[in-house]
């Protein structure tokens, strides 16, 4: 099919005889791409049928066409049409209008989301520039408010990339193209819609964007949409955390983290998500960080790719856990503060940072918080406390985080030397398998060692730490 497409793009090309224009897109008839109803979900088509139903033009866009050319199941299913937010409201019942930004329609079916966007417009006009209420710009000319409706041929030049400006009608089934995406799709080729450094500066998180469909989709970005994006990056600065959550995951939750990662470092965007772990790997600071995120980030990318659960507390818990480390060592250093104090000032002080730059939400925070406390409740196992550390509820991501720790720091310290964190790994795996009888012999046989237990001697003393948005 793949190569009937390109045939008969060529084909299409003739006729339409030059490289298609917004207002000439190449349209591909029924049999000359691989878009059929059988590919799109039924609840998307039921979105496009009762919309065009309704009297208005429907069309699936974006990743929905161009995932499905290139023989992947898509992600979701993103509608276009002409019908306002509210006339879509209108229609369905199951409709939630969400974004200010960006003003669109969730048609909720269960846990399958359509998203449906009217058509977007130009700018220009100086009308619609003084129109605050549907466009407004700040001094970077990054776009606040996009909700100027426009035609087809507007939408299409108003989306990112050539590869996502596909829309197919479930009425004619066909698929038009306007910016010459059916061919950057065969060529693999990520190339921004129109003049690049514009389309950065209306939306700096484009640039993301561009990374993330050149490792999903393994293409190349287009050399011009490449160049200005070391430049433009300080302009991540002003994307709200929030957002840059929402970007966070992904990026790092869908199969793709460590690739997306190198490719960010590269484009020196890395440190708009996690400005403290980048300083330590400038730095170079801490000899274990770039192993550590790095397996990390493998193992994510294998639980998610395998339909394994993950969680985004766990990649948290281990980009900061450095900070954290370093935190805690120079409040040890400067302050008389308690172990446990010394903990949580360090918690308060590296989140309040990290919240900065991204919203990490508070039911994370609390599982990044777990996973820290178990790493010294791993340690301190001697009576009682192996059992409770094995009933902590996050116990299997604490323990998880203990085997990625073991992988890294301190390689060339033999298994079995007491002491070593792989050996402290081995006993935790070897006494979650043993019967009650031998993980009472594996509990009296602890040594007490420089680990084990320990009081501090030190004067208690409040810890001055700020305040946080997070738990702490
Ligand atoms: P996927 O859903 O597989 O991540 P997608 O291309 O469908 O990829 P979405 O984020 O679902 O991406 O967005 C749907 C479509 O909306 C895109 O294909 C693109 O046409 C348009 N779009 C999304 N974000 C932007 C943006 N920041 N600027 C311009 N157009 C955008
Ligand atoms: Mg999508």
């Amino acid at each position: 099919m793949i190569n009937l497409c390109k045939k008969v793009l060529g084909k299409a090309r003739k006729k339409n005889s030059k490289q298609p224009s917004f207002e000439q897109p190449i349209i591909l008839s029924r049999d000359q791409h691989p878009v059929s109803r059988k590919h799109i979900s039924h609840n998307a088509l039921k979105v496009l049928y009762r919309l065009n139903k309704g009297g208005y033009d429907a069309y699936l866009v974006g990743g929905g066409v161009r995932d499905i050319i290139l023989g992947f199941e898509p992600k979701d299913f993103d509608i276009a049409t002409n019908a306002t937010p509210e006339q879509i409201k209108e229609l369905f019942r199951n409709c939630r209008l969400i974004g200010r930004r960006f003003r669109l329609a969730h048609i909720v079916f269960g846990r399958e989301i359509i998203e449906v966007a009217t058509f977007r417009g130009h700018h220009d006009s100086d009308e619609e520039k003084s129109c605050q209420k549907t466009s407004k710009q700040n001094e970077d000319g990054m776009l606040l408010r996009d909700n100027i409706y426009g035609s087809i041929e507007e939408d299409a030049e108003r989306r990112d990339f050539t590869i996502n400006a596909l829309y197919y009608s479930a009425k004619d089934f066909k698929v038009y193209d306007f910016a010459n995406g059916v061919a950057d799709v065969y060529a693999k080729q990520i190339r921004l819609i129109g003049d690049p450094e514009t389309r950065y500066r209306e939306d700096p998180v484009r640039m993301l964007r561009a990374i993330r469909f050149a490792t999903k989709l393994d293409m190349e970005i287009h050399p011009d949409t490449k160049a200005p994006i070391k430049t433009l990056a300080p302009l991540m600065a002003n994307i709200p955390p929030a957002r840059l959550f929402e970007e966070f995951l992904k990026l790092f939750m869908s199969g793709k983290a460590l690739a997306n990662f190198e490719l960010l470092r590269d484009y020196s965007l890395f440190q708009y998500f996690f400005p403290a772990v980048d300083q330590q790997l400038n730095q170079k600071s801490q000899v274990y960080l770039a192993d550590f995120i790095s397996l990390a980030m493998k193992n994510t990318d294998h639980r998610v790719n395998n339909d394994q659960r993950v969680t985004p507390a766990f990649l948290f818990a281990a980009m900061l856990w450095y900070p954290m480390q370093e935190q805690i060592q120079r409040l040890n250093r400067e302050t008389q503060l308690t172990p446990q104090d010394a903990f949580f000032g360090a918690l308060s002080e590296v989140m309040s940072e990290q919240q900065r730059s991204i919203a990490i939400p508070k039911r994370f925070q609390a599982v990044m918080k777990d996973i820290w406390i178990l790493q010294e409740k791993l340690v301190r196992r001697d009576g009682k406390r192996a059992f409770k550390a094995l009933e902590h509820p996050k116990f299997r991501a604490g323990y998880d985080f203990l085997l990625l720790r073991a992988e890294i720091e301190q390689p060339n310290i033999s298994q079995s030397e007491p002491g070593s964190l792989q050996e402290l790994a081995k006993w935790w795996g070897d006494f979650q398998e043993a019967n009650a009888e031998t993980q009472q012999v594996m509990i009296k046989s602890i040594v007490p060692s420089k680990n084990g237990p320990r009081r501090s001697t030190r004067k208690r003393k409040k810890p001055r730490v700020k305040s946080t948005s997070g738990e702490a």
